[in-house]
């Protein structure tokens, strides 16, 4: 068998154009979604992934302000800028670029972000309405991810789901979604025994650990639709997943590539919460 290759490029261009008519929609009654991404120091993979964000809002009309802020930024200031967004009504997602410098607590970052202007949908109250099934924002890794099985018509209710990692930005809340969604969930970890025993009985097999090529085609089932979340980058510079593409198209129905598969609909998703943040604020 050779699977059918989930194109995210082009789900991810067929979902900015639904957006942008809602998008579009807002602009005509005299609102421009806004969204602002914080970044605190140098590091060369967030500028590039927040000059990324910035292009992808100029495609749909979002309004965008990057705000670059030193390494040594104090916590309390970064705070002070999070407070002045949260009030500044052109602004309607605000989004900080992680990671944040060492002496900066993450978590503090967070939830100093209005529930209802989180665009990563990381704040503990989005969180809890995700674990409830009602997210208004939900994380754009997975909630990417969902809309690709949603394109592609993969039926989810009744399906074996596994989830392979369960990091709060992706594992987690990816398996939640899927449960949503009537699928029987598995979540595997580092400490699962016999991992290949569990992804072997997947339908559904969605992989996030960060471990470049490590899900190999012996462990997938024959027709199984795998989506793989991981972006890492060999010795000699070429980006990979955490499926060896190779083997496990062979053996699955449908299978993301890397690069083209989950990475653009990532992008994609904060587009689209940034939209949905817009129009609930004029609700
Ligand atoms: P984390 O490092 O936060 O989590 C990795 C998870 O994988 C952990 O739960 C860990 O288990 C589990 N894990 C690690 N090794 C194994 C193993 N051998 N067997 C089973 N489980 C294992 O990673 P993230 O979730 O943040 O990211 C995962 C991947 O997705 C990375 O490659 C990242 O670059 C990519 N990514 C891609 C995005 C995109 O837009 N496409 C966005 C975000 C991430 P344990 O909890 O036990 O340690």
């Amino acid at each position: 068998m050779t699977a059918k290759i989930i194109d995210g490029k082009t789900i991810a261009q067929e979902v900015r154009a639904e957006w942008k008519v809602r998008a579009d929609a807002l602009k005509a009654r005299g609102i421009t979604p806004g969204l602002a991404v914080i970044i605190v120091g140098e590091d060369a993979a967030s500028r590039i992934y927040v000059g990324n964000k910035v292009k992808a809002c100029a495609e749909l009309g979002i309004h965008s302000e990057h705000i670059a802020l030193p390494a040594d930024t104090p916590e309390t200031a970064l705070l002070a800028k999070i407070a002045e967004l949260n009030a500044n009504t052109a602004i309607h997602g605000i989004l900080v670029q992680l990671p944040v410098p060492k002496h900066i607590d993450s978590n503090k970052v967070l939830e100093a972000i209005s529930p209802r202007k989180d665009v990563d949908g990381f704040h503990p109250q989005n969180v809890g309405a995700l674990v409830a099934g009602n997210a208004a924002l939900p994380p754009c890794t997975p909630y990417g991810a969902m809309n690709l099985l949603e394109k592609m018509g993969i039926e989810i209710e009744g399906k074996h789901a596994v989830v392979v990692g369960r990091s709060n930005i992706v594992g987690k809340p990816m398996a939640l979604m899927l449960l949503h969604k009537n699928a029987t969930v598995t979540i595997c970890t580092s400490r699962t025994s016999d991992l290949a025993h569990h992804t072997r009985d997947a339908d559904i097999l969605v992989v996030a650990t960060g471990k470049p090529q490590m899900i190999t085609g012996d462990m997938i089932k024959p027709g199984a639709a795998v989506i793989d979340v991981g972006i890492n980058r060999l010795p000699g510079g070429k980006l990979v997943g955490d499926v060896d593409f190779d083997s496990a198209k062979e053996v699955a129905g449908y299978i993301t590539p890397v690069p083209g598969g989950v990475g653009p609909m990532t992008i994609t998703m904060l587009m689209a919460n940034t939209v949905q943040a817009a129009e609930r604020a004029i609700k």
